[in-house]
Formats: structure tokens, C-alpha cells, sequence
């Protein structure tokens, strides 16, 4: 099921005009939206996340029109921003229980089943008692990627994850997204040229708010 994005401006009160006129066709699995710093890339998040909303334009995932019908999508959507703010007294387990709770997930035990999958998933088991105070950027960015996988979600929505990652950590980090691309669509926003090589199936350059060009990371990364 694609995501499609016809037509999508968006002029902040300011005057900035963010996004101009984007049209992008996005297929599950990685796909990545590269472009520098002030591009337009969190706005275009932001507006898919149903946490801002388009001037002018359309915007639809499967039968659900992302625009007119955010309670359809919130309900289906992951959303990692670029900047996971965490609760640090709490332990890692504490707060995605809750997260499962607000999730709807009633029963303890089937709460306990979730937290223990997801936090295996993301590596964090061992980490599970610790303080998320005491998160590195990476174990922050893996928590914020177990609380938006509690909804299973269609759509996932990743801002700029890498930017403040060790090696090392944006290694572990992107395999972990890799391995969500099976069966949802998910959107990487970067400006790391690498990030979108290693991992995604399809791409698109932003630039001033303009899509300069859509995609194979391969073929199109040569050429830039
Ligand atoms: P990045 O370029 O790293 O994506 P932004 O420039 O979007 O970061 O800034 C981060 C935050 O500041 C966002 O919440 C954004 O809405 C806000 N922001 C960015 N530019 C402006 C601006 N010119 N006026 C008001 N708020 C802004
Ligand atoms: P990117 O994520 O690619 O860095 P953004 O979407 O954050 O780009 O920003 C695109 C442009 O819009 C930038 O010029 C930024 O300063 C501006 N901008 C972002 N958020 C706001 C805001 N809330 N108010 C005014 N200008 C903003």
C-alpha cells in the first residue's frame, strides 16, 4: 500500500516557505528523503504525523486521506521525531508498560508479553531496570523506536535518527530499521548520503523545499 503525496505546500506564518508543490510516491519498505539542513524534511514529517497541516495539497495512505482523516492514521502511525523526549527517573520498562496502557493494552500480562518482545528487539532488555536519564543518544533513539512500534504501525516516521549517533550506534540503529521495512512503509529523513545507500530501496532529494529528485539510491547517488 503506498503513501501518496500530491501537491504539498506549506508557507509558515513567517513567510518561510517550507515545502513547494512536493508530489512523492512512496512504496513499503525504507524509503529515504535526503536533503540538508532546513530542506523542509520535518515539515513534510511533521505533516505526515498529522501534527501539522498541508496549505494546499493531498495526501493518502491506502484508502485513509492522511490530511481529513488523522484519528484513521494516528491509529496506524509511528512517529519517531527528531528529538525523543524521555522521562529520566523513569526505567525503561516503567514507561513503555505505560505506553502499552495508553496504547490500550489492558491486561498485565499481555502488557509484560509486548514489553519484553520490543524491548528484545531493540536491544534493550538488559537495559530494561536502568534510569532512561542514563541513555546514551542511541539507547534513546532505539526506546523511541519501541514506544512507536507499540501501535504496529503501517506508517513509521523517523526524523533525522543518526544525526547525534557513534558509529557504532547508528550501525546497530539502522539494522534495527531495516528490519521494520518488511511490511510497513517507513520514511527516513537524513541528511547522511550513506544512510540512505545502506539501507533504503527507494529515495528523494529535497532541497529548498523542492523535490529535486526520486529514485534508487544507487543510481541516483552516483549521479549527484
Ligand atoms: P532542523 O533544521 O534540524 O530540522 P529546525 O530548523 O526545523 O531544525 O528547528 C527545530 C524547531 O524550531 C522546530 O520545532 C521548528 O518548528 C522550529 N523552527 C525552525 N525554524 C524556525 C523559524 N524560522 N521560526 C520559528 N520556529 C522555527
Ligand atoms: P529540515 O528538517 O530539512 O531541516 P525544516 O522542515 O525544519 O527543514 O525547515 C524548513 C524551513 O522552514 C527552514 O527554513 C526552517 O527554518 C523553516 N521552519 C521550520 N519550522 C518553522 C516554524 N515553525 N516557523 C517558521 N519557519 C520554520
Amino acid at each position: 500500500m503506498d503513501l501518496t503525496i500530491r501537491n504539498v505546500s506549506k508557507t509558515y506564518a513567517n513567510g518561510t516557505q517550507a515545502l513547494r508543490n512536493v508530489s512523492l510516491t512512496i512504496p513499503p519498505g525504507m524509503y529515504g528523503l535526503l536533503g540538508p539542513n532546513g530542506a523542509g524534511k520535518s515539515t513534510l514529517m511533521r505533516i505526515l504525523a498529522t501534527l501539522q497541516e498541508p496549505d494546499t495539497g493531498e495526501i493518502h495512505l491506502g484508502g485513509i486521506d492522511v490530511v481529513r482523516q488523522k484519528h484513521e492514521l494516528r491509529g496506524t502511525l509511528g512517529y519517531l521525531p527528531q528529538e525523543f523526549g524521555v522521562y529520566p527517573n523513569m526505567r525503561a520498562e516503567e514507561l513503555l508498560d505505560y505506553f502499552a496502557l495508553l496504547e490500550g493494552i489492558r491486561g498485565r500480562l499481555a502488557r509484560r508479553e509486548v514489553v519484553e518482545r520490543l524491548l528484545r528487539q531493540t536491544n534493550l532488555w538488559d537495559m530494561r531496570r536502568q534510569k532512561l536519564g542514563g541513555f546514551s543518544g542511541g539507547m534513546r533513539q532505539r526506546f523511541g523506536v519501541a514506544v512507536a512500534l507499540l501501535g504496529n504501525p503501517r506508517l513509521m516516521i523517523v526524523d533525522e535518527p543518526t544525526a547525534g549517533l557513534d558509529p557504532a550506534e547508528r550501525v546497530r540503529f539502522l539494522n534495527l530499521l531495516s528490519e521494520l521495512g518488511e511490511n510497513s512503509v517507513v520514511l527516513l529523513s537524513t541528511h547522511i548520503v550513506e544512510d540512505v545507500e545502506e539501507l533504503c530501496t527507494h529515495m528523494a532529494v529535497v532541497n529548498r523545499g523542492e523535490i529535486l529528485l526520486e529514485g534508487e539510491p544507487l543510481r541516483e547517488v552516483q549521479a549527484l
